[in-house]
């Protein structure tokens, strides 16, 4: 099958409740998306799945939730302040603003961390124009940091920053987690929470936005540990992905030139995905050595030192090697990844969303053929035994033809259907014997008859599978 268009994936998403347009009614914000129902199970299913893989399924990982304003003065020691910028353009005619890097690597030109100066001469140099062909104003550094106020009085001293990332609260912690969790080297804090940058070109549906969720990990090591920490970190997260059921063809790593670092990094690569528009940043992994606990150590005047706890005269700073996954973008990456249009063999073709079954945001759904009773009430009570003698999420569905139903149920990427139908009630006998019910798989649309009593077995070898 081709990659499906981006489109399609956004007329999914709206059509079946996975993601709406921001303040609709309103015509929108633009760049701005809110997850419905389905939406916000996919991704909670997201978060579950990497916080038990990362935290709970490890002895070296604790988690935290910090605040998402901060001191100023974390922005400052961290550098955002200061770097945490990207070079504006804007036509001199529409005033769109463009990225000047962007607008230069689409022409073949290298120019990541280059100078606001260097940017320009290579701009006039190459006679590179707006997209509307419209000159272009010289690039000035513009800082992606959304700013407010904290308190009634709209003055300097109580501005602050929505963080740009999640990362420095932990680096903030760091004192707070050795003393009271005790952590032996290496180890690591994750967070999930939401981060804030004034993007200059937000787009590509969910991919860039202002307003994002992200998974970090800072996972502090001994310095001389730091480069084995980044080799098992970059397997342990595309296993995450691969085993999450993204193609390994789809997916790439790329390392960063020297000259595209950080400022706080001694090492960066990106794991790539191949979305609809080619092939773009997923996931970052980045050696930020002692860079971040240092500058804070400076700015704060605390001490942000382990002890080994073999020699409590060696005290240190650790290095720290960060996984940093976009929550936002790892949904789009499922999504797309799941998009599968099949034909069948009645030649109908049918949309089915093929989500590892840890993720889908139903797990089954249960189906009445009639809204008749007695038929209506057995349905109720095969629902009502799942809900309760499982911990899977179920849908019940009694809205239109069976076939449409099917349709919906693949749409949203429920792996398995249960349909109540006369048979289940003792009332024909072609369809089934008393008390059975069908049972269809989403992905190889294979139907099989069980009686009731074996739906829980059944159920609990297919999640195990
Ligand atoms: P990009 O080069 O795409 O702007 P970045 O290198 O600035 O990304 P990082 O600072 O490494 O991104 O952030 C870590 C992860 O957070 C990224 O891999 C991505 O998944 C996610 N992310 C970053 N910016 C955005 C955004 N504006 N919208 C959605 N997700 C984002």
């Amino acid at each position: 099958m081709p990659a499906p268009s981006l489109d399609s994936i956004v007329s999914l998403c709206k059509r079946r409740g996975f993601i709406f347009p921001g303040s609709d009614i309103y015509g929108g914000l633009a760049n701005t998306w809110d997850y419905g129902p389905l939406g916000v199970e996919l991704k909670n299913r997201v978060k579950q799945h990497w916080w038990n893989t990362f935290v709970h399924r490890r002895t070296d990982i604790v988690g935290l939730d910090s605040a998402i304003l901060m001191n100023p003065k974390v922005w400052e020691a961290s550098g955002h302040v200061e770097t945490f910028s990207d070079p504006l353009v804007e036509d001199v005619k529409t005033n769109k603003r463009y990225r000047a890097d962007h607008l230069l690597e689409e022409q073949g030109i290298k120019a990541s961390n280059l100078d606001a100066d260097a940017m320009w001469k290579l701009i006039q140099e190459n006679k590179i124009k707006s997209p509307d062909n419209n000159e272009l104003t010289p690039p000035k550094e513009f800082n992606l940091m959304f700013k407010t106020h904290q308190g009634v009085v709209e003055e300097t001293s109580a501005m602050v920053y929505l963080r740009p990332e999640t990362a420095q609260g932990i680096f903030v912690n760091f004192a707070n987690i050795l003393q009271t969790m005790r952590p032996r080297l290496p180890f690591g804090v994750a967070q999930i929470g939401k981060a804030f940058r004034n993007e200059i070109t937000p787009g590509n549906f969910t991919f860039r936005t202002r307003e994002f969720e992200q998974m970090e990990i800072e996972y502090f090591v001994k310095p001389d540990g730091a480069k084995d920490a980044f080799d098992a970190w970059q397997k342990d997260v595309w296993n995450w992905f691969t085993v999450l059921g993204i193609d390994k063809k789809n997916l790439r790593v790329r390392e960063h030139d020297p000259d595209e670092l950080s400022h706080y990094s001694a090492g960066t690569i990106d794991i790539e995905y191949k979305f609809p528009w080619g092939w773009g940043e997923l996931f970052g992994l980045a050696n930020r050595t002692d860079y971040d606990l240092k500058q804070h150590e400076k700015f704060s005047g605390e001490k942000l030192l382990y002890t080994d706890p073999h020699d409590p005269k060696d005290k240190f700073t650790p290095y720290v090697i960060e996984p940093s996954f976009g929550c936002d973008r790892s949904v789009l990456t499922f999504l797309i990844e799941a998009y599968t249009e099949e034909e069948l063999d009645n030649g109908d073709t049918r949309i089915v969303m093929k989500f590892d079954k840890h993720l889908s945001p139903v797990d089954i759904a249960v189906l009445p053929l009639s809204k008749k009773e007695p038929l209506l009430e057995k349905a109720n009570e095969v629902r009502d035994l799942l809900m309760n003698e499982t911990n899977l999420v179920i849908d019940f569905d009694v809205t239109g033809s069976i076939g449409k139903r099917y349709r919906r149920q693949d749409e949203i990427g429920t792996p398995l259907a249960i349909t109540v139908d006369f048979g289940t009630i003792g009332d024909d006998k072609e369809q089934g014997e008393e008390d059975t019910v069908t049972i269809r798989d989403r992905d190889t649309l294979v139907q099989e008859r069980i009686h009731i009593s074996e739906l829980r077995e059944k159920i609990a070898e297919y999640w195990k599978k």
